[in-house]
């Protein structure tokens, strides 16, 4: 936008620059052109050029829009004629009364503009009158000398007035561009062309014959009219141009700030005004919004304003009367204080309509130039404005979607820091409240990280759907057992968190809060139309040992694992030493993740021997991860984490896919005797759906015969027979074998025996240890061993560590067996042949 400064105070430039031209005129006239003689015959006297110059003028096509200002008027031909048939002072005379009536009764001009206008014509014919005396000293007749002397004259009078009023609107507006500068010149030159040539023409029909001026006004008349419809038509193509420019930047602006700020600043221009500003009522109760521009660099965006304003705006207009002109002075009423507090002394006010309602109004003030008022034009072009630009800048849809954004934008806040499930807080906002009690600075602080007990068992034998209940319910009663103000969140699955603060002592009042919670749940809860008893552990956290959010709910979760350690059912409270393993848990579990993809876990297989001849016939595949930072780690310290995670369904895929392949590579490279492969399956994944699809496609994959592979599964994870029972058919009707691993540490019951449909029994490590030279009759292996051969199933001893064990073995009959005595887990990531190791010792 551009910028233009307020005038100073004092008298207005343009007043300075009409008492220069009149000092100017008048010195001129009276030292120079008084007295001069009429150059041609007849002579004219100043009343009979009155009446011309008063049609000349009346015959004004004014175009005065944005930044140019065209004018034209048929005012050359009586100067023409005057500067041929009349004396100087006849002429002065005449252009003064005539121009001055006109422009008094005609326009109504204020003071400064009038006394410009005269002022200048006034100069103008006087520089006319010199011109021609200059080069035409003494009378003449009317030959080409005399035409081009009055070319030349008018032509002088009209750069000067074309300057003049370039000059004028510098003064009251600010500079005028070259370019708008030369147009006017241009423009000038032209019509001073024309008006001379068709007054020349007059004068020499005058000079010979009168009577024949009337054929003279029929192109005259043309000509005007030709004017007129030009400049008329130039006008209404600017204003259409600018009305579109303005619509058109409202409707590409994005913002509707820049889409104010871009109408404000256009309709300044483009009416020349000082201050525009939009007055946007809003239709929520909320105060009515200002954008001003101007004066000068001025401008407020959106600012709230008063309601009592803004009404008495409103009220100005209405369908009937959409947009009206102010002037001063506006009256003692708050409107009229407003529009005097802002200098106000012009205005338009349009209203800005929307589909149901009047969505704003829309003011310009002060307009530049000698003229201050706004014209009947500019507020049809203003009203027009409005209106497009209500459409344009669509308020009420605006409105409405902002509505609607900042409603979601709270409903996306509420989800992002809340659990759907149960509406508790979730864990990042459970940690910006512990951050924020914690920054408070003194407080004590106690975390509560709370787990349910045996959850997962809950979920598995009654669905998702009941766990999901029991879980709102758990909630509820949380909720109750704590006090109003404390916060309390789900981390996730049946992860909850309790934040004690505003307490002196964290400690005793976490143990309080952890006791009354442990109470309202000795009462068992009611989810899915069953009465559940449901257990908690829980792990406390205060500020003595962390200030931190994430350690203090760290520590928190430790202790909880502590409190499940030893027992489930109670709450335990965090101590340092708890840190260590707290830090390997989490830092694990975000590195496991990757570990697969980078290749950090490994097989390694173990062999499995004939006891009686020393043949390996399988081998057990074991997970292995070689941590970059922490070594080679066994499966104990990443498959329990993998299990809670999940990652045990990708690991035990890769883990199958791997063993399949190995072994499918062992049966190529001995087709002779082909080695089984077994591969341990966790709980999650006996109970993942997708098993048998994984099951088949690492098969498949491989081209590994199915009786080849041996899934192992442990006596715990067939606690629930009836349930586990399907999928272990359904593993074993595509030819896959099972072997019932650790057998004897669990709480099995022999009939697991009968009722599942097993393969091979693992004899547990413990058992193979107790076997002693001599005590072989009694032991629980035999029982075993015998067990086995009456039902059918092989019996592999684990662990086998000595010499003596194997032999022990042996002697009872025990067919295969395993342990480190016989072969350690060994890595053939590149060795394609099968084990075989194992013979030698076998024959010893
Ligand atoms: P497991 O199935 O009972 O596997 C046998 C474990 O005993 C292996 O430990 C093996 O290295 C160890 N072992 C073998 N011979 C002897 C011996 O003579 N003396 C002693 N003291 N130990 C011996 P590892 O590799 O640490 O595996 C531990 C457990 O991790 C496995 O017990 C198995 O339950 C689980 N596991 C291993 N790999 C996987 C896997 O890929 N998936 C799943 N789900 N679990 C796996
Ligand atoms: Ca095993
Ligand atoms: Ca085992």
């Amino acid at each position: 936008m551009q910028t233009r400064s307020r005038p100073p105070l004092g008298l207005n430039p343009v007043w300075w620059l009409n008492i220069l031209l009149v000092a100017t005129a008048t010195a001129l006239f009276f030292v120079l052109a008084k007295g001069l003689p009429p150059l041609a015959d007849p002579h004219l006297s100043w009343w009979m050029l009155v009446p011309a110059f008063v049609v000349a003028e009346r015959c004004v096509v004014h175009l005065h829009f944005r930044r140019s200002a065209h004018s034209f008027s048929l005012g050359d031909i009586p100067l023409v004629f005057g500067l041929i048939f009349a004396g100087a002072t006849d002429l002065m005379a005449a252009v003064l009364v005539g121009t001055a009536l006109t422009l008094l009764l005609d326009r109504r001009l204020p003071p400064i503009k009038l006394v410009f206008n005269l002022a200048q014509f006034a100069l103008a014919a006087c520089v006319g009158i010199l011109v021609v005396h200059a080069l035409v000293p003494s009378p003449e007749h009317l030959g080409p000398h005399v035409w081009a002397t009055v070319f030349l004259a008018t032509q002088a009078g009209g750069v000067l007035t074309v300057l003049l009023i370039g000059l004028a609107i510098s003064l009251s507006e600010g500079a005028v561009q070259a370019r708008t500068l030369s147009h006017m010149l241009a423009m000038d030159f032209v019509v001073s062309a024309t008006n001379t040539s068709l007054a020349l023409a007059g004068a020499i029909v005058v000079e010979t014959d009168a009577r024949a001026i009337p054929l003279l006004v029929v192109p005259a008349v043309t000509v005007f009219l030709a004017y007129r419809a030009y400049l008329l038509e130039r006008q209404r193509h600017e204003r259409l141009e600018f009305l579109y420019e303005a619509t058109r930047t409202l409707a590409r602006s994005p913002e509707i700030i820049q889409a104010l700020e871009g109408l404000l600043a256009r309709s300044l221009e483009a009416f020349r005004a000082e201050l525009a500003e939009i007055v946007l009522f809003s239709s929520d109760g909320g105060p009515p919004l200002r954008t001003t521009l101007g004066p000068g660099d001025y401008r407020q965006v959106m600012e709230p304003i008063d309601p009592e304003i803004a009404e008495h705006l409103r009220a100005l207009v209405d369908t009937d009367g959409p947009s009206v002109r102010l002037a001063r002075p506006f009256g003692s009423q708050p409107l009229g204080k407003y529009l005097d507090g802002r200098l106000v002394t012009d205005a338009m006010v349009a209203m800005l309509p929307g589909e149901n309602r009047v969505i704003g109004t829309i003011m310009l003030a002060n307009r530049f130039g000698v003229i201050r008022s706004f014209s009947d034009e500019d507020l049809k072009l203003f009203e027009t404005l409005a209106n497009n630009a209500s459409v344009a800048l669509q308020y009420d849809r605006l409105e409405q979607a902002v509505l609607q954004l900042r409603t979601l934008q709270e409903q996306l806040h509420h989800q992002a820091f809340h659990d759907s499930l149960t509406d508790l807080a979730n864990r990042s906002l459970f940690i910006n409240r512990v951050r924020e009690e914690l920054s408070g600075g003194s407080s004590e602080v106690a975390v509560l990280f709370i787990d349910l007990d045996d959850f997962k068992t809950f979920n598995d034998s009654f669905g998702h759907g009941a766990g999901d209940e029991l879980l709102v319910a758990v909630s509820g009663r949380l909720r109750d057992s704590v006090r109003p103000g404390d916060t309390i969140a789900r981390l996730g699955g049946d992860e909850f968190a309790v934040m004690v603060h505003d307490t002196h002592s964290a400690h005793e009042d976490a143990v309080l809060v952890s006791e009354r919670i442990m109470r309202a749940f000795e009462e068992p809860v009611e989810a899915a139309g069953e009465t559940i008893s449901v257990h908690l552990s829980i792990g406390i956290a205060t500020t003595q040992d962390s200030r931190h959010a994430d350690e203090l709910i760290r520590n928190a979760d430790l202790a909880m694992y502590e409190a499940k350690e030893s027992g489930k059912g109670r709450f335990e409270i965090f101590d340092l030493r708890m840190r260590d393993r707290v830090l390997k848990r989490h830092g694990l579990k975000e590195e496991l993740q990757r570990a697969v993809e980078r290749g950090e876990v490994i097989v390694e297989y173990q062999p499995i021997a004939d006891l009686a001849t020393g043949a390996v016939v399988a081998s057990e595949a074991l997970v292995r991860w070689n941590h970059p930072g922490r070594g080679r780690l066994l499966p104990g310290e990443f498959v329990p984490l993998a299990e809670e995670t999940g990652l045990i369904r990708a690991l035990g895929q890769f883990v199958l896919e791997q063993a399949c392949m190995k072994a499918r590579a062992w049966q190529e490279a001995d087709p002779e005797r082909p080695q089984s492969i077994h591969v341990n399956l966790s709980a999650v994944e006996l109970h993942d759906p997708e098993l048998m699809t994984t099951v088949e496609t690492a098969l498949r994959a491989s081209g590994l015969d199915p009786s080849l592979l041996v899934l192992e599964i442990t006596e715990s994870l067939i606690k629930d027979a009836d349930m586990s029972a399907p999928t272990l058919r359904a593993l074993r009707a595509i030819g896959v074998r099972l072997a019932l691993d650790d057998f004897g540490t669990g709480y099995s019951s022999l009939s697991y025996l009968r009722s599942l449909p097993l393969d091979i029994i693992k004899i547990a490590k413990p058992f193979v240890e107790d076997m002693q030279a001599g005590r072989q009759e009694n032991s629980f292996v035999r029982m075993i061993v015998d067990l086995g051969r009456a039902l059918d199933l092989h019996v592999i001893a684990e662990g086998i560590e000595s010499a003596e064990e194997l032999e022990s073995l042996r002697a009872l009959g025990c067919e295969l067996g395993q342990g480190f005595y016989l072969a350690a887990p060994l890595d053939l990531t590149s060795d394609p042949a099968p084990p075989a190791l194992v013979a030698h010792r076998a024959a010893g």
